[in-house]
Order: structure tokens, then C-alpha cells, then sequence
């Protein structure tokens, strides 16, 4: 067994979608990023990654690279699946904490749920996902940034 954690956090800002766990939530802002920047699929990509001591999301999409620019986060979590299928491994489960104080993320939290257990080809009751607020402390209690952590288990 292997596991993995993961941890990320992109600025929010206007004019740009919100993209978590590959849907679109409503909010008047989105994440500024090079991507997508859907920071709980690269929380959860980073954990991957980690699992089988493949270095980072950095590493292997650098936000230098024109071909990683407006990219879909779900494809980076496709690569990082590839580490994880040649070392003869597949997810046991993956438990996912988002925080943001804006929006509630309590009422998207299974429609995220169901889209990261597509995103990797899992049942939902492999996926467990938690959000959480700051209590208004910090950048993302004043609603300049969503983070998100992520630990996986490989069998
Ligand atoms: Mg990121």
C-alpha cells in the first residue's frame, strides 16, 4: 500500500469560473490560475503523485508551459493515474478537505463527490469529501482564497 497527501491554494478572483472537483460552483468569483486551477483536483493530483513518488504537479505540468494554459485539471489527474496503473496499483480511497469561506461548499459537496470518483474511475464511496470554513480567519477567511488538502491510498 502507498499513500499520498496534497495541498493547494489559488486566489479568488473575478471574472474567472469556479471550478472544484472538476464542476462549476456559483459565485460571483472564480480561482486565478494557469489551468483551470481547480485546487482540489490539484490537491488531489499532488497526492497521486506523491503516492508513488512521482514529485509534483509542478513538475510534470509547469504552469511555464503553453501547453498547460487554460487546461482541464481532470487531465492532469489522468496522467498522474498512469503512475499510478504501471505500478500496479488502484485507488483504495482518497478523502478530500476543501476550505472556503465563501461559498458554502456544505450543499455541493456530493455533486463534487460523484464528479471526482468519475474523474477517477471509481465508485462515489471511494471519494470522502469535507468542507470547511476558516471562521472568517486568514486569506481564506476573508474570501481572497479556496485551499483544499487531499490524502489518498493506493492498494
Ligand atoms: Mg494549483
Amino acid at each position: 500500500m502507498r499513500v499520498g497527501m496534497g495541498f493547494d491554494i489559488h486566489r479568488l478572483a473575478e471574472n474567472r469560473p469556479l471550478i472544484l472537483g472538476g464542476i462549476r460552483v456559483p459565485h460571483p468569483k472564480g480561482l486565478l490560475g494557469h489551468s483551470d486551477a481547480d485546487v482540489v483536483l490539484h490537491a488531489l493530483c499532488d497526492a497521486l503523485l506523491g503516492a508513488v513518488g512521482e514529485g509534483d504537479i509542478g513538475l510534470h505540468f509547469p504552469d511555464s508551459d503553453p501547453r498547460w494554459k487554460g487546461a482541464q485539471s481532470r487531465d492532469f489527474i489522468e496522467k498522474a493515474l498512469e503512475f499510478v496503473r504501471r505500478r500496479n496499483l488502484k485507488l483504495a480511497n482518497a478523502d478530500l478537505v476543501l476550505l472556503a469561506e465563501a461559498p458554502k461548499l456544505s450543499g455541493h459537496r456530493q455533486a463534487i463527490q460523484r464528479s471526482v470518483a468519475e474523474i477517477l474511475s471509481v465508485k462515489p464511496d471511494r471519494v470522502n469529501v469535507k468542507a470547511k470554513t476558516m471562521e472568517g480567519l486568514g486569506p481564506i477567511g476573508s474570501q481572497e482564497a479556496v485551499a483544499s488538502y487531499a490524502v489518498v491510498l493506493l492498494e
